[in-house]
């Protein structure tokens, strides 16, 4: 027994895993405990569509409602119905693509908030709790100026017509999106929340539900009452180019399969796009663009090993990619140990950057083949 090693029995070489996805719960809850913060006295929901940004929607949320949190939203019926028996009973879960004809009676009966965005969505959501013999909750969106969701302009006059007229509809908050809290300088922001004003005025006294992340950081005026971050919880900087005033969330490692060194003109990897020019050494990790390391990244992004970079060399393959470690000390990256992909060397952002994206592209896509680990 005594002779058993721990770090034997955890290293990836004995356990097999191509890389190690770290999400840290405790860091998830303090961004959480910032937003709130920030946004008091509005109250902070929490974000959890497509699995809480790749993350573990389940895990996400529980975390989050042991801090407090009674407001979630997912982009989907299904995702809600999905998630609905792992929150407390009394949290809200809004639906914020809305309800597709045939999803009404599975919302109601799983508790769920749709999101209402439009007069053939409300009218069936009508028809559900008349069918119930109940009143239904919903929130209303409205479109400021995105084009995406949401009642236009001209339906604001009837739409408030017909909400005086639904008593079997209560109506929690009505809500707008922003199309640019990623840039607090553009002039969209302030144009979108002109318009909302004019929505909060014509819909008194319903409560409004407004900013994201980034919104959530442009002061008060974009709060409402109840505010609906994503990226920020998970550790995204809010607004594109500024300091980050969020804790890291997620770290990646993956795992070397393969160290070999070759001469001059060797071509590496699909369709031989680099070319060494000298003696390289080279290491082939064990993630691909099927575990969000986009092919975008080929020849472009790094990984780093001891804070040393290395760059990515030739196409990015499915399963795996080469770097180039010829800047390590001989033996310093062998088979089975870990290279950092997202950590204190190359944050969310910079990963991102390289492949051309953005860090909720990179969450999103990273796939279920890594261990994860929730601290
Ligand atoms: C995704 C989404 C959010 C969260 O946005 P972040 O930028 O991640 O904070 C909020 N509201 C709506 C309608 C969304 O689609």
């Amino acid at each position: 027994m005594d002779s058993i090693d721990w770090r034997t029995l955890m290293n990836a070489e004995t356990t097999g895993y191509p890389g190690y996805l770290t999400i840290d719960l405790g860091a998830l809850v303090r961004n959480y405990r910032k937003l709130v913060a920030m946004a008091a006295p509005a109250t902070v929901s929490a974000v959890v569509k497509a699995d809480a940004y790749g993350l573990g929607a389940t895990r996400v949320a529980e975390a989050l409602a042991e801090a407090g949190c009674r407001h979630f939203f997912v982009a989907h019926a299904g995702e809600a119905i999905a998630l609905r028996p792992h929150l407390p009973e009394d949290a809200m879960l809004g639906v914020l693509n809305g309800l597709l004809p045939g999803a009404e009676a599975a919302v109601a009966a799983a508790h769920c908030t749709p999101v209402i965005n439009s007069f053939a969505q409300l009218a069936r959501w009508r028809a559900q709790a008349k069918i119930e013999g109940r009143r239904l909750q919903a929130l209303l969106q409205f479109d400021t100026g995105m084009s995406r969701l949401g009642f236009s302009p001209a339906d604001r006059a009837a739409l408030h017509a017909e909400i005086q007229n639904s008593p079997d509809i209560e109506i929690l908050y009505v809500m707008s999106h922003l199309a640019s809290a990623d840039e607090p300088d553009s002039a969209q922001n302030a144009s979108q929340l002109s318009e909302m004003r004019k929505v909060a005025e014509e819909f008194a006294p319903l409560p409004l539900c407004f900013a994201n992340s980034g919104g959530v950081l442009m002061g008060a005026d974009y709060h409402g009452a109840l505010a609906r971050p994503g990226i920020a919880l998970y550790g995204g900087a809010p607004h594109a180019g500024a300091a980050n005033p969020m804790e890291p969330v997620v770290s990646l490692s993956i795992a070397v399969v393969q160290t070999h060194t070759v001469p001059a003109s060797t071509a590496i990897g699909y369709s031989g796009t680099h070319v060494t020019t000298g003696e390289t050494r080279l290491a082939t990790l064990a993630a691909g663009y099927a575990d969000g390391l986009h092919r975008a990244l080929s020849s472009r992004g790094a990984v780093y090993f001891q804070g040393q970079r290395l760059p990515i060399v030739g196409r990015v393959s499915m399963d795996s990619m080469t770097v180039d470690i010829s800047a390590l000390p001989a033996d310093a990256l062998t088979l089975g140990a870990l290279a950092e992909v997202i950590g204190p060397h190359q944050t969310l952002e910079a990963l991102a950057a390289d492949a051309g994206t953005i860090a909720y592209e990179i969450l999103t896509s990273l796939g279920h083949r890594y261990r994860r680990d929730y601290r």
